[in-house]
């Protein structure tokens, strides 16, 4: 898919990268959609530039960097929740899963900042070394979100990806 110049791309080819970039970070992606998003991310700064912020959000969640930057919590918190709702129309099935998912972000961005404290101060006050109760902060935030993993993978039929391609 080759243009002479980012222009003449149609709106609907940015369209499709950014909710493959989605994708990729929710679900992976079969090789062909990865290879077409590679594709366009290297001929569309835009999208490369998006794709870069979110990896960068979800990093920054993932590591429980606090404070986050404000507009990209909120931003991702409505990015999972348009996910959600495109996978009701398409996949009624893993609904309940990405609504898990999806709330364990949403009140766990939400309470973060309340939460840190809560272990920053009780740590404190039984004298527990900082990395102790920064791990249990960590463990707290991972545990939601590796369960619902966990679902998605067993739930995942596994003819669905048999024509050798690669999640990832
Ligand atoms: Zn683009």
């Amino acid at each position: 898919m080759n243009y002479e110049n980012e222009q003449a791309m149609p709106a609907n080819e940015h369209a499709r990268a950014k909710r493959l970039i989605d994708q990729h970070h929710v679900e992976g992606l079969a090789a062909q959609e990865r290879a077409w998003l590679d594709a366009h991310l290297q001929d569309c700064g835009d999208c490369a530039a998006f794709a870069h912020s979110t990896e960068e959000a979800l990093r920054a969640m993932r590591t429980a960097a606090i404070p986050f930057p404000a507009g990209l919590a909120s931003r991702t918190q409505f990015r999972v929740h348009l996910r959600a709702q495109q996978l009701l129309e398409r996949e009624p099935r893993r609904l309940a899963v990405w609504a898990v998912a999806g709330m364990s972000w949403v009140l766990g961005i939400a309470t973060a900042p309340y939460v840190w404290q809560l272990f920053s101060w009780v740590g404190e006050r039984l004298h527990v070394p900082k990395l102790v109760w920064e791990l249990g902060f960590g463990l707290w935030w991972l545990i939601p979100a590796s369960i619902a993993g966990a679902i998605l993978l067993v739930e995942n039929p596994r003819d669905r990806f048999s024509d050798a391609s690669r999640r990832r």
